[in-house]
């Protein structure tokens, strides 16, 4: 469920990074006012109602350049139509230059403080970080911070009485803040553990109010100092399996923002059950393996299968791939496909859309999710290579998946009597014109698909 990375940072303990995504999406994620400042104008930002950027992949370049280069995406990213870019974990963690961000060690230090190896995070600067949060501010894009806090790692070795020897939990970082020891870890005087440990990491214990005071209560609290002092406008949860969903409840309701949990987990009534407990968002692994399913075995019926985002969509985050599993190889731009014309919060994987995948055709689906698809939403028709479904908003569309080798036609039952409609994506020039009783013929390409609206 997590990439581990190995690091050889003691004999005894390894180094090993959590990701993906969490949860966003909250009673205020529609739209976030936020004064910036007393002297800026307010800046308002949609949060949750656009499409999302995972603005990072695994092992990035280093050398401290990565913020850098989000900075001079995000003017592009806004216009195609993005509204919340969700940045790696950005302050100092035990693999010091190296690392990933999610083996933390020193939560206040954005790249400013020399240790662990290095002043500069694998990404930058606190300045360079800085900048890049100024500039999707002044670009209408908002900021969700990565917040790992079920382990921390680099702690130097001490005796610990719990565990009857010595354990790395003496946390002393460069920053004053947030120090912490074996009485802040699991096992302790509270019990013995939590809802979970990750790898040999010492596993954080959130029942401490010594902890509670600095995630999310004190002033200058992980929650409050990245909201108030770095700008944060969201925050995406790692490896929320590791620690109970109040945790992320609270640390939410004490800053308000979008929030996402990382439950990796298929089953959607889980991952239900787990946004009702926690109040926040979840990345909807259920849908991710049922389009696994789907698209690999080319067998498009699993798209009719549970998902959270047919359970709750105002709490699904779908996607399509993230820098912990990328299983879709086959057809991955119908998945994007399927994501973008579907209801819940999409977000992109950066690699899918700056590298790998056809950019214009997601910027497309990008406008056809922001202009298109709203409303409920009705299936059509499923087989192992054809896929129909219909947003019944204002305008809505229909949309037309096509898994097989050849051009295929369909007659659908369309939210339009006696109307002109056209496929959106380009790639048919069929403009029928739906009959009386509102049904009409489309069409879609192999291996493609088609998007189909009023014209
Ligand atoms: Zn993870
Ligand atoms: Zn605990
Ligand atoms: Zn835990």
């Amino acid at each position: 469920m997590n990439r581990i990375i190995t690091m050889a940072i003691s004999a005894m303990l390894l180094c090993s990074c959590s990701k993906e995504a969490n949860e966003l999406h909250d009673e205020d994620q529609q739209s976030v006012n936020e004064v910036q400042n007393q002297e800026e104008q307010i800046v308002t930002k949609s949060v949750g109602s656009k499409v999302m950027m995972q603005a990072f992949y695994w092992d990035v370049p280093g050398n401290g350049v990565w913020w850098n280069t989000v900075s001079s995406k995000i003017p592009s990213w806004s216009s195609a139509g993005i509204d919340a870019i969700w940045l790696p974990p950005a302050t100092k963690a035990a693999g010091g230059g190296y690392s990933m961000g999610y083996d933390p060690f020193d939560y206040f230090d954005f790249g400013s403080y020399n240790q662990m190896g290095n002043t500069e995070t694998r990404f930058g600067s606190l300045s360079e970080i800085q900048s890049l949060i100024s500039t999707a501010h002044s670009n209408n894009i908002s900021v969700i911070a990565d917040i790992v806090v079920n382990h921390c790692s680099g702690g130097a070795s001490e005796y610990n009485p719990y565990a009857g020897g010595n354990t790395y939990t003496d946390f002393q970082p460069a920053s004053g803040m947030f120090a912490r020891s074996y009485h802040d870890f699991h096992p302790n005087d509270v019990h013995s553990s939590d809802a979970g440990a990750f790898g040999g990491y010492p596993d954080l214990c959130h029942d401490k109010i010594y902890v509670q005071d600095w995630l999310y209560n004190n002033s200058n609290s992980i929650a409050k100092y990245y909201k108030n002092v770095m700008g944060f406008d969201g925050w995406r949860f790692d490896y929320v399996k590791g620690f109970e969903p109040w945790v992320v409840k609270n640390f939410k309701n004490a800053v308000g923002g979008f929030t996402v949990g990382e439950y990796w987990d298929g089953n959607a009534a889980t991952l239900d059950w787990w946004t009702g407990q926690a109040e926040a968002s979840a990345f909807d692994f259920a849908c991710y393996y049922r389009m696994r399913d789907a698209f690999n075995n080319n067998d498009l019926t699993n798209l009719n299968g549970d998902m959270l985002l047919k359970r709750n969509s105002y709490r699904a985050v779908t996607f399509v791939a993230n820098h912990d599993t990328d299983e879709i190889y086959s057809n991955k731009l119908l998945a994007y496909a399927f994501i973008l014309t579907h209801e819940g919060y999409p977000c992109l994987f950066y690699r899918d859309y700056e590298d790998w995948l056809d950019k214009s055709k997601l910027n497309n689906l990008v406008w056809v999710h922001n202009n298109l698809a709203s409303g409920g939403t009705s299936y059509l028709y499923a087989d192992n290579d054809e896929y129909v479904a219909r947003r019944n908003g204002s305008p809505g569309l229909i949309v037309y998946i096509n898994n097989s080798d050849s051009w295929q036609e369909r007659w659908v039952d369309t939210n339009w009597s006696n109307t002109v409609i056209k496929d959106y994506t380009g790639h048919s020039g069929w403009e029928p014109t739906t009959q009386g009783d509102s049904w009409v013929k489309i069409q879609a390409p192999p291996h493609g698909y088609t998007v189909w609206s009023v014209k």
